[in-house]
């Protein structure tokens, strides 16, 4: 076999043919797991197929950041759960939801972007937007149909977070886009919240969606990576030619890593989603607790479309500790827990636990309580009840 194709090929020096091998290996394998195939080059079969070449040609591969076999099957898969035109995959989560405005937005624009929003959207918008003349005004997530009073001539694209990061109130994500799109304004959604799994963004009106793969998608916290699905080929192309323009693309590795953990991404989501309803409603009844926002309860502003939207909660939920328990008592109840950890992101399988100063990132946060948001994951729900029981004893 090997022998036979060996002998047809030029003999050349034996440090060519560590390069150019001489011997092939036999095709025809299939397997369950995907491959990893990485690439700078990829050869073409001649000069015309050369010249022809475009990064937009999702029938053929060009270069390492165009995408090879391993990220393109993981863009499509993401493009076809979302029901989108086509992803575009980001070496993070964070670059996603930049390169969500940035193709967009051109000096003298503005955008709408909810109070309640991921953090770092903050920075986004008082650094390179401002440095850009992108002008970005901040809303209440409770805005619904609202948004039509703060929409501006020069409004090019509203952004969606549902639920918000850290506080998790719930927007109206159809009544913002027909408001937004009377005014010819685009509407983004950070849909890391479910994945897009448990809300279908382009249904309800989104017309492009966002998600930080790092979180459910990867599912085992060893990788960052983001992916923006468009809903249009138009759209598609806008996003396509910025992350073309300046090399933005993930390692086939880090690809082959989240394609791993799609498999068992619904039923981790069903999981964390149970545990974290059955430790929602428990927290609930204990004194300490001022309230749960957790989607799904009706203590989340906004549960109501919570229940007309989606289609499922996730593991990530926040307490809000009585007035009497601030700073210093979430710190104590949370460093007295040994299965959940003290860091940022969630998604993964160990459970995480942290507080965040509202009063210094959300000006009209009415609680004096500490918020404390827990992010649920694969261990025992048991252990992770008595885990909890520590934090209380701590307070
Ligand atoms: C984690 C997160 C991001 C950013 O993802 P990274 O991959 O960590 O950069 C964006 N939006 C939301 C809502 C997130 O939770």
């Amino acid at each position: 076999m090997n022998d036979e194709t060996a002998s047809s090929k030029p003999r050349f020096s034996d440090a060519t043919h560590l390069i150019h091998p001489r011997r092939d290996v036999a095709s025809g394998f299939r397997s369950l797991a995907p491959g990893t195939e990485r690439a700078s080059t990829v050869l073409f079969e001649n000069i015309a197929k050369w010249k022809s070449r475009s990064g937009f040609d999702e029938s053929i591969y060009t270069y390492g950041t165009s995408g090879t076999p391993t990220t393109r099957d993981l863009q499509n898969r993401i493009a076809e759960w979302e029901g989108g035109f086509a992803s575009v995959l980001f070496p993070s989560g964070l670059a996603a939801v930049a390169y969500a405005f940035l193709p967009f937005v051109a000096p003298g624009d503005h955008v709408l972007v909810p109070s309640n929003v991921y953090d770092p959207v903050k920075t986004l918008a008082n650094g390179l937007l401002k440095r850009m003349n992108v002008e970005v005004g901040f809303y209440d997530p409770a805005v619904g149909a609202g948004i039509a009073a703060l929409m501006k001539s020069n409004t090019k694209l509203v952004w969606v977070e549902t639920p918000g990061s850290i506080t998790m109130e719930l927007s109206d994500l159809p009544a913002i886009a027909q408001a937004a799109h009377a005014r010819g304004a685009l509407v983004a959604i950070d849909n890391t919240y479910t994945a897009g799994w448990f809300l279908r963004a382009f249904e309800k009106g989104a017309d492009i969606s966002v998600h930080a793969l790092t979180k459910y998608p990867a599912g085992h916290s060893d990788l960052v990576m983001g992916s923006i699905t468009a809903k249009t080929e138009a759209l598609w192309k806008q996003v396509k030619d910025a992350a073309l323009q300046t090399g933005q693309c993930v390692a086939p590795d880090d690809a082959y890593l989240v394609l791993r953990g799609l498999p068992t991404m619904p039923l981790r989501m069903r999981h964390v989603e149970r545990v974290a309803l059955e430790l929602a409603h428990w927290l609930k009844t204990r004194d300490e607790v001022a309230l749960v926002l957790h989607p799904a309860l009706p203590d989340c502003p906004g549960h109501e479309i919570w229940k007309r939207d989606f289609t499922g909660s996730t593991g990530v939920f926040s307490i809000v500790l009585q007035d009497r328990f601030g700073d210093s008592a979430a710190a104590a109840f949370i460093e007295a827990l040994h299965l959940f950890g003290i860091g940022a992101s969630w998604g993964g399988t160990g459970s995480l636990a942290l507080t965040y100063d509202l009063a210094k990132s959300r000006p009209n946060w009415p609680h004096k309580g500490a918020l404390i948001r827990l992010n649920v994951g694969l261990e025992d729900p048991e252990d992770l009840k008595q885990d909890l029981m520590r934090g209380f004893a701590a307070l």
